[in-house]
């Protein structure tokens, strides 16, 4: 357990009201968004600029004491929960949250972790620019978060994701030495590119203190839709012909089936379904132009009317106003809090190709019913980018004791063994924290996970960097 000089010193160099040590205020920040993780810490350290980290860091590595970044806590595989030994310091960066610079000539910006992703978008379009990334937490998760998950979102279909989006990074590592690499150059051959190792590293080989953004164009137009299917395969033939016709315009492409429609209409007052039925699967279809002189609407209009007319869609509709534009998304965003409400779902982020994609729920529809009948099969997802939400929702009460957890790592398999049988990743956006760590071998195989191991150790020798998050 870290010593009171060390609690001392970590209060000196943030101050008394920024080291929390009590109970009641580390609540918070020692179980997961989900509630599914339950950890100790012996207390959480707010920083409020790079070089309390740096000191923050000097001090842990000083006293051999774990550290467990965190942002706004909505990871979805308990990677921010530190372990139940309470020896670790929460690091959160929620007060590291400065824009520093906003450079137009360089297309990017420059801000601090703990800036909220909301916030982020909200001064790209202040200065008549846009910031793509978006997702449902957007309100409280942080960009340092965002980067470490190599988050996805909506928008990954025309613009990539987290990776795509980051120019350069400010990192701090675990001896507390600092990595200064803001900068904005498109181009730079020289050597490996170390930022990338910390995007997606889950705060496993340093604590990212900033990060310069690309920002892009403002959109003047944009255009949602919801067109509704029978089967998954003619949602993959109007993507195709959309993503022809339309190119980079093709902003954001989700799936979503029946029993997800349903969930979130039944667990959230909000929401509401536009169509006069719901069907067996719907896609949420954006569009956005950054030109005035092209008319979308009427690009899409027609685009949509030939499926109608071709019988690849049976009914679609085009938002008419912002606020029907914004109701047809909140039911897509209103996802994960209906299935954390609706009970326990086994939940899957599975990067399938596109071209394997209805083969995948076909297959995995039949062996869930056959093996798991009592549960119910909720599909949500970025279709377009090859990433779909598999989630089994179980009747807890149905599976006393160890049962729930034995059913989980079932139908992990089943999922996980359609996925690499068509060559796909079980994790494409939400990483792998604890929830998937013993799936991970199946998925990157022995050798890069012994490489990864290799990376670890030169940059965490001692393992004191979210100790138990992505590998053992
Ligand atoms: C309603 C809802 C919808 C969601 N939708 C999506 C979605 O569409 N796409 C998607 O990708 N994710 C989604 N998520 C998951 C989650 O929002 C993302 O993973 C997000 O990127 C996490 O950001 P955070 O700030 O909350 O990070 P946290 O949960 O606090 O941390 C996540 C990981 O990053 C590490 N970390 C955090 N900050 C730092 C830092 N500064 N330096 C180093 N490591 C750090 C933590 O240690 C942890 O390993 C959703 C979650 C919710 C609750």
């Amino acid at each position: 357990m870290p010593s009171n000089a060390f609690i001392e010193a970590a209060r000196a160099i943030v101050g008394p009201a920024n080291l929390l040590t009590e109970a009641e205020d580390l609540q918070g920040f020692v179980n997961d968004w989900r509630d599914r993780y339950q950890g100790l810490a012996c207390a959480v350290a707010r920083p409020a600029s790079t070089s309390e980290v740096m000191a923050l860091m000097r001090l842990c590595a000083e006293h051999g004491v774990p550290v467990v970044p965190q942002g706004g806590n909505t990871g979805l595989c308990g990677a921010a929960t530190p372990d139940a030994s309470g020896t670790a310091l929460v690091l959160w960066l929620g007060r590291l949250n400065r824009v520093r610079e906003f450079n137009e000539v360089d297309g990017c910006i420059v801000v601090e972790a703990g800036a909220v992703l909301q916030r982020i978008q909200e001064l790209a379009r202040e200065h008549g620019y846009f910031f793509p990334m978006s997702l449902g937490a957007e309100g409280s998760c942080q960009i340092g978060g965002n980067i470490s998950t190599n988050a996805g979102g909506t928008a990954v279909l025309r613009y990539g994701p987290m990776r795509d989006l980051v120019l350069g990074l400010e990192v701090v590592l675990a001896d507390g030495t600092l990595c200064n690499w803001l900068t904005p150059l498109r181009k730079n051959t020289t050597g490996y590119d170390l930022k990338h190792l910390f995007i997606g590293a889950e705060g496993t080989l340093g604590i990212v203190t900033a990060a310069s953004l690309k920002v892009f164009p403002a959109p003047r137009q944009r255009e949602s839709a919801m067109v509704a299917f029978q089967e998954v395969e003619s949602a993959l033939t109007l993507l195709i012909g959309l993503r022809k016709q339309l190119g980079d315009r093709l902003l954001s492409c989700e799936l979503i089936n029946r029993a997800q429609v349903q969930t979130v209409l039944t667990h959230m007052q909000g929401p509401t379904w536009p169509m006069a039925a719901v069907p067996p699967w719907a896609l949420i279809i954006e569009v956005t132009e950054t030109l005035d002189s092209y008319s979308l609407r009427e690009a899409l209009e027609q685009l949509l009317g030939q499926a109608l007319e071709d019988g690849v869609i049976e009914d679609a509709v085009l938002a008419s106003s912002n606020a029907q534009q914004e109701a047809m998304w909140s039911v897509r965003h209103s996802v994960s809090e209906a299935n954390k409400r609706a009970g326990y779902g086994v939940t899957h982020d599975t990067a399938v190709p596109l071209s394997g994609q209805a083969v995948f729920v076909r297959s995995v529809e039949k062996r869930l019913a056959e093996e798991f009948a009592d549960g119910q099969m909720l599909v949500v997802g970025h279709i377009g980018d090859g990433n779909l939400h598999v989630i089994h929702m179980l009747d807890p009460a149905a599976y006393p004791g160890d049962a729930l957890k034995q059913a989980a790592v079932r139908i992990n398999r089943i999922v996980d063994e359609e996925t690499l049988a068509l060559g796909g990743a079980i994790s494409a956006e939400h990483g792998i924290g604890q929830s998937n760590k013993a799936r991970l071998v199946h998925s990157k195989g022995q050798t890069q996970i012994d490489l990864m191991r290799r990376v670890k150790a030169a940059l965490d020798p001692e393992g004191r960097l979210n100790p138990g998050k992505v590998m053992d």
